[in-house]
């Protein structure tokens, strides 16, 4: 028998309700959740199981979508997910920490680039996370651009051996 873990009481199993899962910030409903409510106490609650992989879903799902431009409530969790602070996704972005509040407060439409942006960059996350590893990890090769460069490069060589591509590390490329 279960019991509520807040007042010890016995605990209603709810097996064929649909979950509001709000706590994830987005209007998800998640179904065939085994869900309990206390009598007693009022007290409710879902068992989720890896929530890891329903987040990366659901950013996956965010990340697909066509017709419009992020939300505001869709870049904060994809920003969650990534486990960055505003600051942090601010500087991978090269913008400054308060664009990425007014993002996701609604104050401030993200636009096309940074749109498109954010997705790359949760997606190329989100697989070298699946292990498909793309070498060095995406959040680093972003965190470590520097906030401002020359307009102008000089286009220098880029010069390459065969160890370099026949003897990739291991851990960098998928077998
Ligand atoms: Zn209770």
């Amino acid at each position: 028998m279960n019991k509520c873990y807040s007042c010890g009481g016995e605990i209603k199993v709810i097996k064929d309700k649909p979950y509001h899962y709000n706590e994830c910030g987005l209007d998800v409903v998640l179904c065939g959740i085994t869900q309990y409510a206390c009598p007693s106490c009022g007290e409710e609650y879902a068992s989720i199981p890896n929530i890891q992989k329903l987040h990366r879903l659901i950013g996956a799902y965010i990340c697909q979508k066509r017709k419009a431009l992020l939300k505001p409530e869709e870049i904060k969790f994809l920003r969650k997910d990534l486990h960055l602070m505003a600051k942090e996704l601010a500087t991978m972005l090269g913008v400054t920490v308060s664009t990425v509040s007014r993002w996701e407060n609604g104050k401030k439409e993200i636009g096309e680039a940074y749109d498109r942006l954010l997705r790359s960059v949760y997606m190329m996350y989100a697989s070298e996370q699946a292990n498909h590893m793309i070498c060095g990890g995406v959040l680093n090769m972003f965190k470590e651009l520097p906030a401002k460069r020359k307009k102008i490069e000089h286009p220098k060589e880029l010069v390459l051996n065969p160890q370099e591509w026949l003897n990739c590390l291991p851990d960098c490329c998928p077998t």
